[in-house]
């Protein structure tokens, strides 16, 4: 009799199929008190990075927008780029703070069945703010979702670019001053009857492969700039799940996913 009175325990989660609201306005969507599925269209406002070890002290540093003005690029990405995991978005090579600067550490993978974190260079977990006439509330903005925001090119891809150029236009440098002495010599690196040497001709090639690669790190930088432009920007339709349990600043608005609507 006991043992017929005795709950089974399950040592698996079962997936509960959540409610999906379709919101026609940001206040609507703040106002959820459920965890659900939320779509709604809003404008992109503003990216904010957390806290981390890093940026302490720097809270304007922590407003990309703002940053674009001045031009920082290059340490935008290394902000917003790091090592972490590819299904989870945890951040390895620092530790991650929540929005009041507690360290929180995650030693498991949430979103892997072996509880492995799958590491690569990914986007930093960060606060999309978004809003219309109504409100504006922040989203987490996690690596995958981060991806689609910036048109499919992932970390790695703009890291990569970033990393190659910086190489090529350092050894550019070097030959160049080689080069110098180099033409003094034969006039600006053709031999005697006016050919090209096989240094000019593979420095010529090199360029011919350069030109036809396609450039992540521009092309990131450019959509970065567009996504971020307030005047001419049509609102983008946003789904996301709402944990009703966590604070906006917290998370409680996870992006899943993002459309642009036809115009
Ligand atoms: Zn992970």
């Amino acid at each position: 009799m006991v043992l017929q009175k005795r709950q089974l325990v399950k040592n698996w989660k079962v997936n509960k199929e959540m409610k999906y609201q379709e919101c026609i306005s940001v206040s609507l969507v703040s106002s959820l008190t459920i965890s659900c599925k939320a779509t709604f269209s809003a404008s992109v406002g503003e990216i904010f990075l957390p806290l981390t070890s890093e940026s302490d002290g720097e809270k304007d540093q922590r407003f990309i927008r703002r940053r674009l003005y001045m031009m920082e690029y290059d340490k935008i990405m290394e902000d917003l780029i790091c090592t972490g995991c590819k299904l989870c978005g945890f951040p390895m090579n620092m530790e991650e703070r929540n929005v009041f600067g507690q360290i929180r550490v995650s030693l498991y993978c949430q979103k892997s069945s072996s509880r492995l974190h799958t590491l690569c260079l990914i986007y930093r977990k960060f606060m999309l703010y978004v809003w219309d006439e109504s409100e504006c509330i922040p989203l987490l903005v996690t690596n995958n979702c981060a991806e689609i925001l910036f048109g499919n090119i992932t970390a790695e891809q703009v890291y990569t670019c970033y990393r190659d150029e910086k190489i090529q236009s350092s050894n550019g440098r070097n030959s160049d001053d080689g080069t110098s002495t180099h033409a003094k010599a034969s006039k600006g690196g053709e031999s005697s009857d006016g050919t090209p040497s096989d240094q000019e001709v593979n420095q010529r090639l090199n360029n011919i492969k350069q030109g036809e690669r396609t450039d992540f790190y521009k092309i990131w930088v450019i959509l970065l700039k567009m996504l971020l432009r307030h005047e001419s920007n049509s609102p983008l339709k946003f789904t996301v799940n709402v944990n009703s349990e966590l604070s906006q600043e917290n998370g409680r608005f996870e992006l899943i996913g993002m459309t642009m609507p036809c115009v």
